[in-house]
């Protein structure tokens, strides 16, 4: 299923809005990885569980259908056994590999993503799909990164940098 309307329109003003500010959240992204500031891991948590307070996942799902999402060799052999498949058959038939990141799906929208905007592996989703968008985490360089990089494909995200701006 697609966004709903109001997400759709949600979901391209924040792709516009990310790139016009794509310069400034990268120079301040920068400055945090340079020199942490002290609160940072507190304030994204914070920003974090604000968006989702109002933001509604199933009227989006635009991670699950345009970002790539990470399989791991201990997500393929957990989800592998849930399909009664060996992980070399599973791998075969949904993902291919990166030389980054262990392996992608090979298809987008995600293999897994439901008709309904559900998940359809929620309970065994990979560990990467699990920690999206990773703002609640303490936070390393790799993962400001991701969260940069989603400034434009998740409404929260771009919420969370909003705040976080204000702030620091
Ligand atoms: S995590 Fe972000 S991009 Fe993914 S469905 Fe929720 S709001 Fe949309
Ligand atoms: S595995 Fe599930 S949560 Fe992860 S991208 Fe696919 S549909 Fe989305």
């Amino acid at each position: 299923m697609a966004a709903s309307p109001r997400y759709k329109r949600l979901l391209e003003k924040i792709k516009k809005k990310a790139r016009s500010q794509r310069h400034g959240i990268r120079q301040l992204f920068n400055r945090f990885k340079e020199d942490k500031p002290k609160g940072l891991d507190k304030a994204f948590r914070k920003a974090n569980d604000e968006a989702f307070a109002h933001i509604n996942c199933l009227e989006c799902a635009n991670c699950c259908r345009i970002a790539q999402p990470v399989f791991e060799m201990p997500d393929i052999k957990r989800i592998a056994r849930h399909f009664e498949m060996t992980p070399e058959g599973f791998i075969k038939k949904y993902l291919k590999a990166d030389p980054e990141y262990e392996y992608f799906t090979k298809k987008l929208p995600c293999t897994f993503l439901g008709n309904d905007n559900k998940c359809t592996i929620y309970e065994i989703r990979p560990m990467g799909c699990r920690t999206y968008p990773p703002a609640k985490l303490r936070l390393s360089p790799e993962q400001l990164d991701v969260i940069h990089d989603n400034a434009g494909i998740c409404p929260a995200v771009n919420e969370i940098i909003d705040k976080i701006r204000l702030q620091f």
